[in-house]
C-alpha cells in the first residue's frame, strides 16, 4: 500500500515533471487513502500501484501537454470521481484554486478526507450535479474547466461550458475515438458558446493507453437556458 517515492518521481520526469520531495509524498499518502477507502466504497476499479501511478496520477498531468497550468488561476474538474484529474493538479499546481464537483456524496466525503491528509490549501470539493451547479455562483466563474471519463464529449459540453469564463478554456480528456466525438458535438460546442481550439489525438501514456484532448475556448456567454435540467443532456444531448 506504500507507494515508492522514487518510482513517483522518475515516472513524472518522463513527462517533464519535476516533483519536489513533499509533491511526491503527496502522491504517496493520496494511493494509500485510495486503497484504504476503496474497501468502504467504490472509487476506482484500478488499485495496483503502477496502474494507480500511470493511469490515474501521472495521466492526470498529461493536459500540461497541451496548456500551460502556469497562467491558471481557477479550475473546475467535473464529475471527478475519486479526484482525478483535479487532485494531482494541484498537487503539482499549488497556486491553482480548484474545485472538484461530484454528484456522489460518498465520493465528496473523500475528497474532503484527502484534502485535509494532504494539507492542501485552495481546494474544496462540492457535491451536486453539474446541470444545478452551474446555476450558482459557480457559474462562469473558472478560467479552465477539465474532465475525465464522465460522459460523451457532446453531453459534456452542456455540463461544463456553463462553468467557464469568457475566454476560458475547458480541456476534455479523451481516449481513441477523439476525433469522432468531436465530429458529434460540433452542434453543442457552438449553442453553448465554444469554440474548438485544438484536438490532441494520440499522446501513448503506455502499451495500454492513449491518451487523446479536446480543447475548446470559451468565445461568448452561455445562453441563460443550459444546461437543461438534470439528467436532459444526457437523455437528449445537444
Ligand atoms: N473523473 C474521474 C476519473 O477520471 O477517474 C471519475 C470518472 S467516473 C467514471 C464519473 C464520475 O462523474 C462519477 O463519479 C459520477 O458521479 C460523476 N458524474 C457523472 N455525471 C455527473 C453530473 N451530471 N454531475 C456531476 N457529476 C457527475
Amino acid at each position: 500500500m506504500i507507494m515508492n517515492i522514487n518510482k513517483i518521481t522518475e515516472k513524472f520526469k518522463n513527462i517533464d515533471i519535476q516533483l519536489n520531495e513533499r509533491q511526491a509524498e503527496q502522491f504517496s499518502i493520496y494511493y494509500k487513502e485510495l486503497c484504504i477507502w476503496n474497501d468502504k466504497i467504490n472509487l476506482t476499479s484500478i488499485l495496483e500501484e503502477d496502474a494507480v501511478l500511470m493511469k490515474h496520477f501521472v495521466d492526470s498531468l498529461l493536459s500540461t501537454k497541451v496548456i500551460d497550468y502556469k497562467d491558471v488561476k481557477r479550475l473546475i474538474d467535473v464529475g471527478t470521481g475519486a479526484g482525478f484529474p483535479g487532485i494531482p493538479i494541484k498537487i503539482v499546481y499549488p497556486h491553482i484554486e480548484v474545485v472538484l464537483l461530484d454528484a456522489l456524496s460518498k465520493r465528496v466525503i473523500f475528497l474532503d478526507h484527502v484534502i485535509e491528509k494532504l494539507d492542501l490549501n485552495g481546494i474544496s470539493a462540492v457535491h451536486g450535479r453539474a446541470e444545478d451547479l452551474a446555476r450558482t455562483d459557480l457559474r462562469e466563474s473558472f478560467d479552465l474547466c477539465v474532465s475525465r471519463a464522465v460522459s460523451q464529449l457532446n453531453v459534456l459540453c452542456e455540463y461544463c461550458l456553463p462553468f467557464i469564463s469568457n475566454n476560458g478554456l475547458f480541456i476534455s480528456y479523451k481516449g481513441n475515438k477523439t476525433i469522432e466525438e468531436l465530429e458529434q458535438s460540433k452542434n453543442a460546442i457552438s449553442i453553448l458558446g465554444g469554440k474548438v481550439e485544438s484536438v490532441v489525438d494520440n499522446i501513448v501514456l503506455d502499451a495500454s493507453t492513449n491518451r487523446g484532448f479536446v480543447i475548446i475556448r470559451k468565445e461568448s456567454i452561455t445562453d441563460v437556458k443550459y444546461p437543461r435540467r438534470a439528467g436532459k443532456p444526457l437523455k437528449r444531448p445537444l
